[in-house]
């Protein structure tokens, strides 16, 4: 891993909002020009480098003097709009200092979700690094807030998701996520002064053990996003590194290989083309949840998902919308274009596959399957 983190040659950063802002809400310009200028080294060494960058909320937030904690929906999308402004002057200003150049991209979920919108992204990302400019990203919260949490085709929630979807769809070969711990602990390091810092994770089985409770100590997208994050990444092929932006000359002395206090995540076997995007980036529309017997056929034999293994149908998805399939304990397995809408696959959950075009009234007898293989995507079959 220490070689391909040296030749890394496409680097996602993303900094947290505690990276980007001081404690007051203002914006941390010296951590800032530090870490740009640390940035601008990397591209001198032939790198690519894409930024991903939290803190319009917050800044906007201090610009417009809310002091309140809890800031209402359209209040919140008012201080990113204000922020994101500000954010991107110092960014264009610090980036020139060093001759380069700055794009501002603000991307929602529906433009990862639709895929031809996904495909169009990657050509201009592209473009963008063929001509050595610096791509500055962030969720745009002022169309996106409002969706958050209803449909999983429609938010991300967070940047460390978003950050992680730009290093899958761009074949980075590094993430690198910067917040202000200094990576996963065993257990909550504010409440359990003996936990220890993880310095590699090599697979995700690895994490079942350990709490990652304490979301506010963690900040706002808290660890277990994080976690998240580096899964997408690391099922797209690309390594993670987990450190705290406040640790001086973090970048340069990571892609060194330099011993840096951080947690560095595998990357595992990258999930391919269109099903990276299927499994990863699309969001989902419903759950289908499946029985053991099915669960062993889909992880164990790669076999497509017939009705009989089908329990709980949840959800209200179209006919070749994406769903994702969980067991009973609500473990997603994968995720999958189904072929028939949530009320018609109610309809069949349970059945026998000889019963399908029977019980819908269709015509053509060839309906076998729920989701065919070839529009699957089970996540254990990516992992080392
Ligand atoms: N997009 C939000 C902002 O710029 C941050 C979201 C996050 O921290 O994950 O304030």
């Amino acid at each position: 891993m220490l070689e391909n983190v040296i030749q890394a040659k496409r680097i996602v950063i993303k900094l947290g909002t505690q990276i980007v802002i001081q404690e007051d809400g203002s914006l941390a310009e010296d951590r800032l020009h530090s870490l740009i200028s640390q940035c601008a080294q990397l591209v001198c060494e032939g790198r690519n480098v894409l930024l991903v960058s939290s803190g319009a909320v917050g800044l906007g937030r201090q610009v417009l003097n809310l002091k309140e904690p809890k800031l209402a929906l359209a209040e919140k999308q008012a201080c990113a709009a204000v922020g994101q402004n500000l954010l991107m002057d110092l960014y264009r200003e610090s980036f020139e200092k060093h001759q380069l150049v700055t794009a501002q991209l603000l991307l929602t979920a529906l433009d990862f979700s639709d895929r031809q919108r996904y495909l169009n992204l990657k050509e201009t990302f592209k473009k963008l690094l063929d001509f050595g400019v610096i791509p500055v990203i962030n969720e745009n919260d002022t169309v996106s807030i409002t969706e958050i949490q209803e449909d999983k085709t429609k938010s991300f929630g967070d940047n460390d998701k978003l950050s992680a979807l730009v290093a899958s769809k761009l074949d980075a070969d590094l993430l690198i996520i910067l917040t202000n711990v200094a990576g996963i602990y065993t257990q909550n390091p504010l409440t359990h002064p003996d936990a220890a810092l993880i310095p590699i994770i090599e697979g995700f089985e690895q994490l079942k053990e350990i709490g990652l409770d304490g979301k506010s100590m963690y900040g706002r997208g808290g660890m277990a996003t994080k976690v998240e994050a580096a899964k997408i990444a690391s099922m797209s092929g690309v390594h993670t590194l987990i450190a705290s932006g406040l640790t001086e000359n973090i970048l340069l002395d990571a892609c060194q290989g330099k011993d840096i206090p951080g947690t560095w995540i595998m990357a595992q076997n990258a999930i391919p083309g269109r099903k990276r995007w299927l499994g990863l980036a699309s969001g989902y529309n419903g759950v289908v949840v499946v029985n053991d017997g099915a669960k062993q056929a889909l992880v164990s034999k790669g076999a497509s998902l017939l009705p009989i293994g089908i329990v709980d149908v949840q959800g209200d998805f179209q006919s070749r919308q994406i769903v994702s399939i969980q067991d009973e304990d609500g473990i997603e397995l994968g995720r999958g274009l189904i072929h028939f809408s949530a009320q018609e696959t109610r309809q069949i959950q349970g059945q026998q596959s000889q019963e399908i075009s029977k019980i819908l009234g269709l015509n053509d007898l060839d309906h076998e399957v729920v989701i065919h293989r070839d529009n699957l995507v089970i996540y254990q079959e990516y992992s080392v």
